[in-house]
């Protein structure tokens, strides 16, 4: 995750951070659940100034909510949200992946099929946390093929956010980046046809959020601690 207050250094809040938001991402901690800054602080070893700047960081990036004389949670990102948050990735990732499949290389089509390997080897494990986590990064390696650095950082931030909506939302959970829509997806970069690439990732985005439930959000489960155990 990134932030604009680099004050306490990239082996501070920032580690922090990219600790916390990899066990949102993976869905080890819950929508929700509250983040002590004391219980935080203790299971990573680091002071309560460096877990506070870091929750603020992931406030910043909307994965976190501070409350007012309560403390930090967990996004519970709403419905309407939700909804706004695929609308928004609609709208920006068709025209990311046709620039992409201008510019891709052998390279960024290697790198693309490795994450594709990856992710099947993750579910393969049991790890369907991971899985998802590596299939959101596919999203965002093709707005980086894409080199369209503002519209990556959107989608980075976004990708992040559906991370959290899959978690309260998800229905089908096979249904969510199924593999062959990547493949198709990779195989229309690979191609060069731009035209092709747009319309599989509006298909695609059309059929994750078909695939979630925008009316019964899931309850929470698991302790903080168990949760970030292996962060
Ligand atoms: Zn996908």
């Amino acid at each position: 995750m990134t932030s604009d207050s680099a004050q306490t250094g990239s082996g501070g809040s920032d580690a922090v951070a990219s600790r916390l938001a990899l066990a949102i991402h993976e869905h080890r901690i819950q929508p929700g659940a509250k983040l002590s800054e004391d219980e935080v602080g203790e299971i990573f070893g680091v002071s309560r100034t460096l877990v506070r700047a870091a929750l603020q960081q992931l406030a910043h990036d909307r994965l976190v909510t501070l409350k007012r004389n309560r403390g930090a949670f967990v996004a519970q990102p709403s419905v309407r949200e939700a909804r706004e948050v695929f609308e928004a990735r609609a709208l920006l990732e068709p025209r990311t992946a046709r620039s992409a499949a201008e510019r891709a290389t052998g390279a960024d089509i290697t790198r693309l099929q490795r994450h594709i390997d990856e992710e099947h080897a993750a579910l393969a494990d049991g790890d369907p946390g991971r899985a998802l986590r590596l299939s959101g990064q596919f999203h965002i390696e093709i707005a980086a093929i894409a080199d369209q650095e503002t519209l990556r950082e959107f989608i980075t931030q976004l990708v992040a956010r559906s991370s959290l909506i899959i978690a309260l939302y998800w229905q089908r959970r096979t249904a969510l980046c199924e593999s062959h829509a990547h493949h198709a997806l990779l195989k229309a970069l690979e191609d060069g046809d731009g035209s092709r690439a747009e319309e599989m990732m509006k298909g695609h985005l059309l059929d994750l959020i078909s695939s979630l439930d925008l009316r019964n959000p899931a309850p929470p489960a698991r302790s903080l601690r168990e949760a970030l155990a292996r962060a």
